[in-house]
């Protein structure tokens, strides 16, 4: 085969036609030589810039959603998509990434293959955060052709690997999180997505890379945190998701979450919302007195317990379901610690300290000083509605019979 290799690009952007600055305007001719280098060897290439209503098998009939370029040569298609000129905020960064990948992906010849290309000049694209979502990229399968900072990072192995990543990535920009990585307690990968504004393109491409990884072995779910608007994920995600066949999905409203409370039983409330509000509180699921992170043993242990928030009188249903849900209303607990929570020998006061029932037989403190690790709470767990729920809780404790353990020294 001795064509040329061809790059044929749709000129316009969404905004071309206001901005007047078309796709055309930010590529180099530089950059395409150095694309063609690197994906087919050779240097000498044609290149075809087309109209929003140009339509092959490759290009739909429309402005060039994802920053697309696609090069054909030697019978494979090649789709190229590119970073922003200037990289900023943390969103408008990516938000080209997913719709790429959907075209790539939804795209029906056999042959194609999925890059990405840098051609920013201002800000700073190798944040901890942008190389968490470039570890995404690489695990749905984009092959980088250049990268911004010396090292390359590498695609996750096990969903396992995500969970670690997203919440050290986390650590830095705390609570700016719309999507969390858990896994429950039946030992199933859950994604809680926030399906709005530029939080629907992270979504999306955490749960592709849980897809890729996971295959077909078991399903993830995939909880959309749907807020006041009740906007879904995008259907063109959507649509990938289906196709992948490896998610369930289910939306979570307000609706949903009523009929979740009201059918609970035995203080136990398997609320997807109130999974989500712990994660955006407390982060990555660990045990707050042990330190345990074995996801699958870890449970979300209500402080006001939703028993109590049942029972209550004069408040309406949907305030129970905000009590019932509220992040600060609980914390991390191992099965252990929630049960000892549960029947009041561990108890926690408003202050953050870890105290136990000295009631208790003198023979098994021992034993709960051995696996009580952190006696005190940090103060990022104590704000004042967290207060009030532990006032709520140890109203019926006669607090006198609890007495604090030893300091760990
Ligand atoms: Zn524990």
């Amino acid at each position: 085969m001795n064509d040329k290799p061809l790059f044929v690009i749709k000129r316009n952007l969404q905004k071309s036609a206001q901005t007047g600055v078309t796709f055309q305007d930010q590529l180099e001719d530089e950059n395409l030589k150095d694309i063609c280098q690197k994906i087919t060897g050779r240097s000498d290439y044609n290149c075809q810039y087309v109209e929003n209503d140009y339509s092959d098998v490759f290009l739909a009939n429309t402005y060039n959603k994802g920053r697309l370029a696609t090069l054909r040569y030697g019978g494979y298609v090649h789709f190229i998509t590119f970073s922003e000129l200037a990289v900023e905020g943390r969103n408008s960064s990516i938000q080209s990434v997913p719709t790429a990948f959907n075209i790539f992906y939804m795209c029906p010849y056999e042959k194609k293959k999925l890059y990405y290309y840098f051609i920013c000049k201002h800000g700073n694209p190798a944040t901890d955060y942008h190389l968490f979502i470039y570890r995404l990229m690489q695990t749905v399968g984009f092959t980088f052709l250049n990268f911004p900072i010396s090292s390359a990072t590498t695609s996750f192995v096990t969903i396992e690997d995500m969970m670690r990543a997203r919440d050290e990535n986390r650590g830095t920009n705390r609570s700016n999180n719309s999507t969390y990585i858990s896994k429950n307690e039946d030992g199933k990968y859950e994604a809680y997505c926030k399906t709005y504004g530029a939080s629907k393109y992270e979504s999306s491409l955490i749960c592709y890379a849980m897809s890729m990884i996971i295959g077909h072995a078991e399903k993830i779910k995939l909880y959309e945190i749907l807020e006041g608007n009740l906007n879904e994920l995008p259907d063109s995600s959507l649509q990938v998701l289906r196709k992948m066949d490896t998610v369930d999905i289910i939306k979570t409203d307000l609706t949903f979450e009523k009929r979740i409370f009201e059918e609970s039983r035995d203080n136990q409330l398997r609320s997807p919302r109130y999974q989500y509000n712990l994660l955006n509180k407390l982060g990555e699921k660990h045990c707050a007195l042990c330190g345990c992170t074995i996801p699958d043993i870890i449970q979300g242990a209500h402080i006001w317990p939703v028993a109590s928030i049942k029972a209550a009188k004069s408040i309406s249903i949907d305030d129970k379901v905000r009590y019932a849900t509220d992040g600060d209303n609980g914390l991390w607990l191992c099965e252990n610690h929630h049960k000892l929570f549960d029947r009041n020998i561990i108890a926690i006061m408003s202050d953050g300290s870890v105290k136990y029932n000295h009631s208790l037989s003198a023979s098994y403190i021992p034993y709960l000083h051995t696996f009580t690790e952190n006696t005190q709470l940090p103060s990022m767990y104590l704000n004042d509605k967290f207060k009030h729920y532990v006032e709520l809780r140890n109203r019926v404790l006669d607090a006198a019979s609890f007495v604090r353990f030893k300091l760990h020294s």
